[in-house]
């Protein structure tokens, strides 16, 4: 590869970033100390803060024992308020439109019940063909439930032949012409695969205008891309924690509903006794009253333990900013973009993910032509200290994370890259 290893580090030096404030893995192969960390779309790094607020929340346990819930800095019973508005922030909406709780798949199938409403003809879910496998059993599963057949009731919209991205107008036009038989349009924000930004308002716009309910799944957009989804007329959305927010494996996960739905009376919702209004929750009441907020899909209360990493790294993005994490983004990689159209320029590579900047978030998607994906993954991180990840039969995704991640990073993955591929042709 020509591109010369010390303009990254020149760049590294104009435009740092947030590497400090996060543990960055060793290397356990290369010449580099730490690993290049391209995984960030899959599991985010551990902020350096995360550490010290889990234990003060594990020492209020030690310490007050149940009073814990109403007294110390943190008091359980309201905690995970704490979460709301920097939630909303991060995501376009207002506070009461979001909650976090729970796990992504799991907010997915709470939200259907309320939302994935079949009836007469109109009884379609519209997803993405390369929508993440958990989306795809959820789906049919709801469909299922409603004692329909997923064969026909699934609807899995695919890119034209020969090419490896949905197009927006074909979206629309789908729309237009079988909306009245959609029920519920519910794609990833970003494609896990391919890295693809769909056009969020448009397709709401035109879900809406069909009479369609519009749901997204924002588990690859929130913390990656700006978004806006009380503007955009958005019904609900789901994300989880664990990718860009970096708050840990299996973090818990958030959610949003429009405000034209919170307090609806006649939208079906699973209950538990954290979907009743908090100031008369201990009543112990045999009825709930559910409050006009997001809040209303609560059941149970909340595990404080896997909400405080939730509540560090939300803090974080508050104090930096998305716009000024995606312009970093867009930055970071476009240089990774030059950099592999180098290396795939004479290698059986292709960089799936669309070129225009607007299409996507940080993720850059490679096919690889030649062997497998994810040999090629193990050589990287065993020779390289290159982190990145496969998924079968033959994509590699590389994600430069704007928070933490290095445009030397970028420049070994592609090195990295270039050299393994040559080995294997050799
Ligand atoms: C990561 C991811 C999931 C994971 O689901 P969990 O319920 O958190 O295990 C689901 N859907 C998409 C699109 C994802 O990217």
């Amino acid at each position: 590869m020509n591109a010369p290893e010390a303009e990254a580090r020149r760049l590294d030096e104009a435009d740092p970033g947030h590497r400090r404030l996060f543990h960055v893995p060793p290397a356990d192969g290369g010449r580099h100390p730490e690993a290049a960390y391209l995984a960030g779309n899959s599991l985010g790094l551990a902020p350096r803060a995360t550490r010290d607020e889990l234990l003060a929340d594990l020492d209020a346990w030690h310490t007050r024992a149940v009073e814990g819930h109403v007294e110390g800095e943190r008091p359980w019973l309201p905690y995970h308020e704490l979460l709301t508005a920097p939630a909303a922030r991060l995501v376009g909406a207002e506070p009461a439109e979001t909650v976090v709780m729970n796990s992504l798949t799991v907010n997915l199938h709470l939200l259907m019940v309320s939302f994935y409403r079949p009836h007469g003809e109109r009884t379609r879910i519209v997803i993405e063909d390369s929508a993440f496998p958990s989306d795809s059993y959820a789906v049919r599963s709801q469909v299922r439930f409603h004692g329909l057949d997923p064969e026909t009731t699934v609807v899995r919209m695919r890119p034209r032949s020969g090419e490896e991205n949905l197009r927006t107008a074909d979206v629309l036009d789908y729309l237009a012409r079988e909306g009245d038989k959609v029920a519920l349009v519910l794609f990833g924000g970003v494609n896990y695969l391919t890295g693809e930004l769909m056009d969020i308002p448009a397709i709401t716009a035109a879900g809406r205008a069909a009479g369609a309910v519009v749901g997204w799944d924002l588990a690859h957009a929130a913390g990656n891309v700006p978004l806006r989804l009380h503007d955009w007329d958005v019904d609900f959305a789901a994300w989880c924690s664990y990718k860009y927010l970096n708050s840990g494996p299996g973090a818990l996960a958030g959610v949003f509903v429009h405000s034209r739905h919170l307090g609806r009376a006649d939208l079906p919702r699973f209950e538990g006794w954290w979907s009743t209004e908090a100031q008369t929750r201990f009543e112990m009441a045999p009825v709930s009253r559910p409050p006009a907020t997001a809040e209303a899909w609560q059941i149970s209360n909340p595990p404080i333990f896997a909400m405080g990493p939730v509540r560090t790294s939300l803090e974080l993005f508050d104090s930096v900013g998305m716009e000024t994490l995606r312009a970093r983004s867009l930055r970071l990689t476009a240089y990774l973009e030059r950099l592999l159209d180098e290396v795939t320029e004479s290698r059986p590579l292709t960089v799936v993910t669309p070129r225009d900047p607007q299409r996507r978030g940080c993720q850059l998607s490679v096919r690889v032509g030649t062997g497998s994906a994810s040999t090629l993954a193990k050589r990287l991180r065993h020779d390289y200290g290159v982190i990145a990840d496969a998924r079968e039969p033959d994509i590699i995704r590389l994600a430069p994370v704007p928070l933490y991640s290095s445009y030397h990073d970028c420049w070994r993955a592609a090195e990295a890259l270039a050299a393994t591929i040559n080995e294997e042709l050799r």
